[in-house]
C-alpha cells in the first residue's frame, strides 16, 4: 500500500486516468501524478474507430473528464513528457525532460501500440495504424476524400473502420490472413455472421489472403496493394489493424518480470512490491479463465483501476467482475460476456438472419461466455450468471428452439 506517499502513474490513457480518479474516490489524500506522452487531457479511444472518423464526435467530446477535474482533485498531469527510466532501488521515475519523480507506489498503465505492418511500402503516405487521437485524425482527414479504402486485418478495429468507411461512401476491402474474421475474439458462427453482414453492406471481405506489398505514386502516396496470388487492389487509404503489442519496455529495462505484458498477481502487483501494472499492458490471473491473460478493453482498464486503487489504499479489492467487451459495426451492437477463448462447443439462440441472436460458448458442459448481437438481455443474463457461479444452461438446453437465457437464469436451478 502507498500509505499516503506519492503515487506516480505512467500512461495517461483509460487505465491511468481511472486509477487516479479511483484513488481520489477512495479518499486517498497523497500526491497523485499522471505521466503522459500524448498532448491534451486523457481521452477514450472507442469512438476513434467509430463516430470520430466521420465527424460525429469532435476531439473535445472524447475527454474522459473535463480538464478542471484533475485540478480540482489534486491530480498532476505532466503533459507530453514520457517516462524513460525506473530506478527501483531509489523509487524514482525519470521523464524524458530529465524531471525526476519520487514514488511510494508506481503504477504502469502504458497500454499497447499497433503491431508494425511487415510489408514493403508500409511507410507510404496514406498507410496508417489506429491507436491514438493523432492516428484517428490522420485517418479522418484522408477518409474525407478516399475512394478506395483497404483494411488489413479483420479484427475489432479493422471491422469497425471498415463499417465506418462504408458509411462514409468509400469502396472498402478487408484482407484477413486467417480463415475467419475476429478469430481471436469470437466464435466461428459469429465470424461467419460478421463476414456475411459486411458483405451485405458492400465490403469486399477476403479471408485467408495476405497483402504482400503496397505501391505508391511518384509523390509517395499509396495507390495499390498487391495480394498473394498477384491480384492488385486499388487503395488510397490503408488502415492496418493487425493487433497490438503491450508497452512493457520500461518495465523490462527495470528488470520486472514481463512476457507479452507486465506480469502481475491478483492484486496487480509486479515482481516489485512497489510497482503495479493495469490495463492493456498487464498480464494478470482471472477467476474466469485458466492461466494469466491480457485483455484490451475499456471494461478491463476500469476494473483494474478500481482494484489497484483499493490495494494502494490498503483496502480489500472488490471481487473480480466478469470481463465484457463491446463493438459497434453499422447498426450491430456486439457484446461479449466472459472469456470465450478455448471454448469447444457453441449453441445459437435467436435468429442471425434477423440480426438478433446470441452464440453461447461452452467449455465441455460449462457456459464460459456469450456473444450477443442486438440481444442485450442475453449479455446481462450471462454476466449475472457467471458472476453468481450458479450452474448455467447445458448446451442441449440452449439448443432448444425458443430458448431464453434470461428466463433460464430466473427459474430456480438444481445445485
Ligand atoms: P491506453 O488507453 O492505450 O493508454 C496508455 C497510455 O500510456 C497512452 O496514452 C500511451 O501513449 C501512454 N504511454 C505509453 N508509454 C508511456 C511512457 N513511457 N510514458 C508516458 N506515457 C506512456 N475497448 C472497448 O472495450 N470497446 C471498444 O469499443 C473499443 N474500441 C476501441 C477503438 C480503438 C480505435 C482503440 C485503439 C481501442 C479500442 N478499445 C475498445 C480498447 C480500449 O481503448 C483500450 O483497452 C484502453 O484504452 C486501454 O487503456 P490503457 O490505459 O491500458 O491503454
Amino acid at each position: 500500500a502507498a500509505a499516503g506517499g506519492p503515487v506516480v502513474i505512467v500512461g495517461a490513457g483509460q487505465a491511468g486516468a481511472e486509477t487516479a480518479a479511483a484513488l481520489r474516490d477512495r479518499g486517498f489524500t497523497g500526491p497523485v501524478t499522471l505521466v503522459g506522452d500524448e498532448p491534451g487531457p486523457p481521452y477514450g479511444r472507442p469512438p476513434l474507430s467509430k463516430d470520430y472518423l466521420t465527424g460525429g464526435v469532435e476531439p473535445g467530446g472524447l475527454a474522459l473528464r473535463p480538464p478542471s477535474y484533475y485540478r480540482d482533485h489534486g491530480i498532476t498531469l505532466t503533459g507530453r513528457d514520457p517516462a524513460v527510466e525506473i530506478d527501483r532501488d531509489g523509487q524514482r521515475l525519470t521523464l524524458a525532460s530529465g524531471r525526476e519523480l519520487p514514488y511510494a507506489a508506481l503504477v504502469l498503465a502504458t497500454g499497447a501500440r499497433p503491431r508494425p505492418l511487415p510489408v514493403p511500402g508500409a511507410g507510404l503516405a496514406g498507410v496508417l495504424a489506429l491507436r491514438s487521437l493523432e492516428d484517428a485524425t490522420a485517418i479522418r482527414d484522408r477518409l474525407a476524400d478516399a475512394r478506395d479504402v483497404l483494411v488489413i486485418g479483420g479484427g475489432f478495429i479493422g471491422l469497425e473502420v471498415a463499417a465506418t468507411a462504408r458509411r462514409s461512401g468509400a469502396r472498402v476491402t478487408v484482407v484477413e490472413a486467417g480463415p475467419r474474421l475476429m478469430a481471436r475474439a469470437v466464435s466461428a458462427p459469429m465470424s461467419a455472421f460478421l463476414a456475411g453482414h459486411h458483405r451485405e453492406q458492400g465490403v469486399r471481405v477476403l479471408l485467408g489472403r495476405e497483402v504482400t506489398a503496397l505501391r505508391g505514386d511518384a509523390a509517395g502516396r499509396c495507390r495499390v496493394a498487391e495480394l498473394d496470388g498477384g491480384e492488385r487492389v486499388p487503395a488510397d487509404l490503408v488502415v492496418a489493424g493487425i493487433g497490438v503489442l503491450p508497452n512493457c519496455s520500461l518495465a523490462a529495462a527495470a528488470g520486472l518480470a514481463v512476457g507479452d505484458g507486465v506480469l502481475v498477481d491478483d492484486r496487480l502487483r509486479t515482481s516489485d512490491r512497489a510497482v503495479y501494472a493495469v490495463g492493456d499492458c498487464a498480464r494478470f490471473p482471472s477467476p474466469y479463465a485458466p492461466g494469466r491473460l491480457r485483455l484490451e478493453s475499456v471494461r478491463n482498464a476500469v476494473e483494474h483501476a478500481r482494484r489497484v486503487a483499493a490495494v494502494l489504499c490498503g483496502d480489500t479489492p472488490p471481487p473480480a467482475a466478469v470481463p465484457w467487451f463491446w463493438s459497434e459495426q453499422y447498426a450491430l451492437r456486439l457484446q461479449i460476456a466472459g472469456i470465450t477463448q478455448g471454448h469447444d462447443r457453441t449453441a445459437v439462440a435467436g435468429d442471425p438472419a434477423a440480426g438478433r441472436f446470441s452464440v453461447l460458448c461452452f467449455r465441455g458442459e460449462r457456459l464460459v461466455g456469450t456473444e450477443s448481437v442486438n440481444r442485450p438481455a442475453d449479455h446481462m443474463a450471462t454476466r449475472r450468471l457467471l458472476e453468481s457461479g450458479a450452474p448455467g444452461p447445458a448446451p442441449a438446453d440452449a439448443e432448444r428452439p425458443g430458448f431464453d437465457l434470461k428466463a433460464f437464469t430466473r427459474s430456480p436451478q438444481p445445485v
